[in-house]
């Protein structure tokens, strides 16, 4: 097996951080990286804290309930897919979900959240491209979710996140990305209640860079900071 070096890893994501980041006149403070830790051990998870990572992302909510109590305090990013059934797992542990794409999640959000009496961040997941996947809505169905979102109490609306087809073609995924910070843009124009137009969520290992640069300022990115992930531990 490979030894992957941590330390090493996240100095060049660092760097390219920067250099896109100035590329799009902006600075290095002004995008947050999510470091993706999921299917990674609490001890890899900490060896990253240490070196100075201040928001992991989990796709998973039981991945978030079962490693919390053996990592460094931290904030938490729940990334993936998240049943409604799932929720209370992780309503007192993040510190934003990124995946929000129906008005039952949206309610669910908001039960748990009165229970636990705390507000919680969410984004809004769209699917922008319009491939073929589970998650996400369409830049069409994106208003209903911020209208309704102006009736709940305990669920902020904080931004946008999208995940862009895997390619390799770059030009493609730029256009993804430019239409969504258009998306981003527009909203925040129209003012809806309850809803800041704060986070834009995108860009991965295979293209934080371009995100970056068509005005992303959160990044999403795991296996270039720890390698890549073996999922045959995973149950
Ligand atoms: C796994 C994952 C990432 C990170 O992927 P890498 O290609 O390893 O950087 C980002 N976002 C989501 C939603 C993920 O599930």
């Amino acid at each position: 097996m490979i030894k992957v070096s941590i330390a090493e890893n996240l100095e060049d994501v660092e760097k390219r951080i920067s250099a896109a980041a100035k590329r799009s006149g902006r600075k290095r403070e002004d995008i947050t990286l999510v470091a993706v830790t999921k299917t990674h051990p609490a001890e890899m998870m900490n060896e990253a804290i240490k070196l100075g990572v201040t928001d992991i992302g989990e796709n998973k909510p039981q991945e978030v309930r079962d490693k919390y109590d053996s990592v460094l305090p931290v904030k938490w990013h729940l990334i993936g897919h998240l049943q409604t059934n799932k929720v209370k797992y992780v309503i007192d542990k993040v510190c934003l979900i990124h995946s929000v794409d129906s008005i039952k999640l949206m309610d669910e959000i908001e039960r748990q959240a009165e229970k636990h009496n705390l507000d919680m961040d969410i984004l809004i997941q769209v699917n922008i491209s319009g491939e073929e996947t589970k998650s996400g809505i369409s830049k069409e169905e994106v208003e209903d979710l911020l209208k309704y979102a102006g009736k709940l109490k305990h669920v902020k609306v904080k931004g946008l996140m999208t995940i862009a087809p895997k390619t390799d073609n770059s030009v493609t995924n730029r256009l993804h990305f430019d239409n969504m910070r258009q998306l981003f843009v527009d909203i925040k124009q129209k003012k809806y209640d309850n809803v800041n137009m704060v986070y834009l969520s995108m860009g991965m290992s295979g293209d934080f860079e371009t995100a970056i640069e068509c005005g992303a300022n959160m990044v999403r990115v795991g296996s270039a900071i720890f390698g890549a992930r073996d999922y045959s531990q995973n149950k």
